[in-house]
Parts: structure tokens; sequence; C-alpha cells
């Protein structure tokens, strides 16, 4: 039986609660009941959920970029607490911490999903343009059909935002939602 999974980039408590560290504003808090619904959906077809998770050292180069963000072990890498009660009782989630906008850099991405076969990757999240971006363009070197939901992915830069969506479409063949 050809098996769906649902991608959950970077819901993550410094990028989505107003006072977290790198918060992507009104746009990206306007897609949490989307998200939230949409793993309700996976959950009740008892299809994986994978959420992909930065997760930083202290001191990590990426901060030469970004305000300090996301540092494992701290409140702020946490799922944020619509998704965390979920992904905890869910017997079918599996969480992928990672350093770099891909979450296949350096993580066993790659691995879980050779192991699940999917038919088809879901994709929300944020940023469009960076995390989600950089993933969808991984997922599609391997030839997974991805679908990406409009209403399930922001940015803090709503220009960005649409050329991401464009590029993963016209370049990148994904399935736009
Ligand atoms: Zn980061």
């Amino acid at each position: 039986m050809p098996r769906k999974v649902l991608m959950v980039i970077d819901m993550l408590k410094d990028f989505l609660e107003p006072d977290g560290s790198l918060y992507c504003g009104q746009a990206a808090r306007d897609i949490v009941p989307f998200v939230v619904e949409k793993v309700k959906e996976f959950m009740s077809q008892n299809e994986p959920v994978i959420f992909i998770m930065d997760a930083h050292e202290p001191e990590d180069a990426e901060f030469a970029l970004f305000p300090t963000h996301c540092v494992y072990g701290t409140r702020g890498a946490e799922l944020i607490e619509e998704l965390a009660s979920l992904a905890e009782e869910y017997p079918f989630t599996i969480k992928v911490p990672k350093t770099r906008y891909s979450g296949f850099f350096r993580t066993g991405l790659s691995k879980i999903l050779e192991d699940l076969q999917p038919e088809a990757v879901h994709v929300v999240g944020v940023c469009t343009n960076i995390c989600v971006l950089y993933t969808v363009e991984e997922l599609r070197n391997r030839d997974y059909r991805t679908i990406v939901y409009q209403k399930g992915v922001a940015s803090f830069d709503e220009e960005a935002h649409r050329w991401a969506l464009k590029q993963m479409q016209a370049v990148l063949g994904v399935e736009l939602a």
C-alpha cells in the first residue's frame, strides 16, 4: 500500500512565537490552524508525520547570518504547543533535528524516506523560501513526488514566499495544493 508522508518543517517556538528569537511574523502564525488540521488528518490515517526541527549548537556558523535561534535543548527549539501534544501522543511521529536549511544535511532523513518508500511527500512549515525550499529541492533530487500546501507554508518575506512557490513549481516540479 503506497504510503504518503507529511513533512512539517521548523514549526518551532523561536520561529512561531511573537517573543521567539527569530519570529517569522503574522503570516507564519496564520498557517498554524491549517498545519494542525493537516497533522491531524495524517494521524487519523495512520500515516507517518516527520517533524524537521532546527537544532543548533550555541556557536553555530549559521548565526553569522541570523540571530541565535533554536539552540538544541532550549525552549525555542521545541515544537509549538499546538503540535507538541499531538506529536507526543502519536506512535508514528518521527523527529529529525537539523543544523542547516536542508532537512537532509547530516541527518538520517534520506534513510528514513528510503525505508518508508512514500508515494508522495506532503510539505508544510516555515520559511517557504529557506528551509522549505532547500528541503524540497532535495526531495525532488531524489525524485519524490512532492506536494506543497500554499496555505501551510509562510515566510517573514512575502515577496520571497511567492517567488519560492513559483520556483518550486516551475523549476523543481513540485505540485502546489
Ligand atoms: Zn537555523
